[in-house]
């Protein structure tokens, strides 16, 4: 894999004192190669190596005392800013319904990522309405309606005797009555991308006028996904890209170069078959997986400089006496943002990278920021007992105070609740250790 082998060639760059030019060279041929065998598109790994060969060679790396680290950093920012910044957000309608446009080849995973999108909208908040649209494989629209019913959420459809485009202008028409304020449209893919489907989704698009217009690409396919994306582009001006099926052995190349070959964002990827396996893309996360920085050895380091050992007991104790509140957690917060993204920590500590609650778990500068800002703006009462204290008109006076919504107040106490759900968890483990039991 890319990760293997780059950290191969740092491993080898790690032994030098000093670097000269040549080190530099031979460093980064392994990386093009390593890029290359990922199927990143060609002119994405020039422009790259030249980057990095630019900022690595010269008076900033003469001036570090620890070359291979820095040249892991260099590679590392670059790689982040390849794939862009994150981003997202889907298009909101300023008049409800928001209409995403869910758009692809066959087998990329539009119909399973239509109802994943559905099920994480509905968790911040929105009322999704699911739309088959898909009238050239009869098995589609089935699929769609199976999934509606797994996810409890409503799904329209008409058969497949109608145009698509007529059975999407009746679903958005149906849905401001029906209470929904987002309707995703399935729509049929081909097996390969050709003109009849390209004027298809090209009418769709002017007559329904999605706010958003989202590419669903396999990651497998590596490059096939980057010239895909790129012809359904410059056809349909897209607003992002989906990567499904990251959670396969896919060689990283498409989520690498589609950003920088089509200017549009991966704001999504698919990282399972169920319908819980959607993602928001972090391009930083995503470097680092490919540069397999987490090793035990640095999450120890970074630890050791940041956690107060005293102040960590003085949580659990709080936490043993069900004192926790919401001005811990910030503090909390605070601390794990010194050690990177949480999940990424957690996964680095042995045993618990497979634990599946802990996907659920994110922590970002952006969140630290509204959470300090929710927190701030409650009395006293309510931070030591939200769960009791916390009703709507609180959570409105709070949002107000504190230039959030409703949903981010909501989001902020589950991951609270799930924070001193897994704090007990590490307690109870750490007994069991103490008394001599295994971890997991
Ligand atoms: P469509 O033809 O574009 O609508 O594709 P489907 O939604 O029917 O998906 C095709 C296959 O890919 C199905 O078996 C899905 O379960 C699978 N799939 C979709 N997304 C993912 C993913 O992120 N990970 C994995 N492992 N499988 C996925
Ligand atoms: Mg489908």
């Amino acid at each position: 894999s890319l990760a293997e082998r780059l950290q191969e060639t740092f491993k080898k760059l790690r032994g030098k004192g000093r670097l000269t030019e040549s080190d530099v060279n031979e460093a980064l041929r392994e990386v093009r190669l390593a890029l290359l065998e990922a199927d990143v598109n060609f002119k994405v790994v020039k422009d790259f190596i030249a980057r990095i060969k630019e900022r690595a060679v010269g008076q900033e790396l003469l001036a570090s005392l620890n070359p291979a680290q820095h040249v892991i950093k260099i590679v590392h920012e670059e790689l982040t800013t390849l794939m862009g910044g994150s981003n997202s957000r889907i298009n909101l309608a300023p008049k409800p319904p928001t209409v995403v446009m869910m758009v692809g080849l066959n087998g990329a995973g539009k119909t399973t990522t239509s109802a994943k999108l559905a099920n994480l909208m509905r968790k911040q908040g929105r009322r999704p309405l699911m739309v088959a649209a898909d009238v050239y494989r009869p098995a589609a629209i089935k699929q769609l309606e199976v999934l509606g019913g797994q996810l409890n959420l409503p799904v329209f459809s008409m058969g497949d005797q109608l145009e698509p485009v007529a059975i999407g202008l009746a679903a958005v028409e149906s849905a401001a009555g029906a209470g929904r304020d987002m309707v995703i449209i399935d729509t049929a893919g081909r097996q390969e991308v050709n003109e009849e489907l390209m004027a298809e989704l090209e009418n769709m698009k002017e007559t329904i006028k999605p706010h958003e217009i989202l590419l669903v690409v396999d990651a497998m396919t590596g490059q096939a996904a980057v010239s895909v994306a790129e012809t359904f582009n410059s056809r349909l001006g897209l607003d992002g890209v989906v990567l499904t099926k990251l959670d396969g052995d896919t060689r990283g190349g498409a989520a690498l170069s589609v950003r920088s070959v089509t200017g549009k964002p991966i704001k999504f990827v698919g990282v399972g078959e169920k319908l819980d396996a959607l993602e928001p893309f972090h391009p930083e996360r995503m470097a680092e997986r490919i540069l397999g920085m987490g090793d035990m050895l640095t999450l120890i380091e970074k630890a050791q400089e940041n956690f107060n050992a005293d102040q960590m007991a003085k949580m659990q104790k709080k936490l043993r006496s069900m004192e926790f509140t919401l001005e811990d957690f910030l503090d909390q917060l605070n601390q794990v943002k010194k050690l990177g993204p949480i999940e990424q920590v957690l996964s680095m500590i042995p045993g618990l990278g497979g634990n599946k609650k802990l996907k659920d778990l994110k922590v970002d500068e952006k969140e630290l920021v509204f959470a300090e800002a929710i927190i701030k703006s409650m009395t006293p009462a309510e931070r030591s007992d939200p769960e009791r204290v916390l009703n709507g008109s609180r959570k409105r006076r709070i949002a107000k105070g504190s230039g959030t919504t409703v949903q981010e107040i909501n989001r902020l106490l589950k991951q609270f609740e799930q924070t001193k759900k897994m704090m007990k968890q590490f307690i109870d483990m750490e007994k069991s250790l103490k008394k001599g039991g295994k971890m997991l």
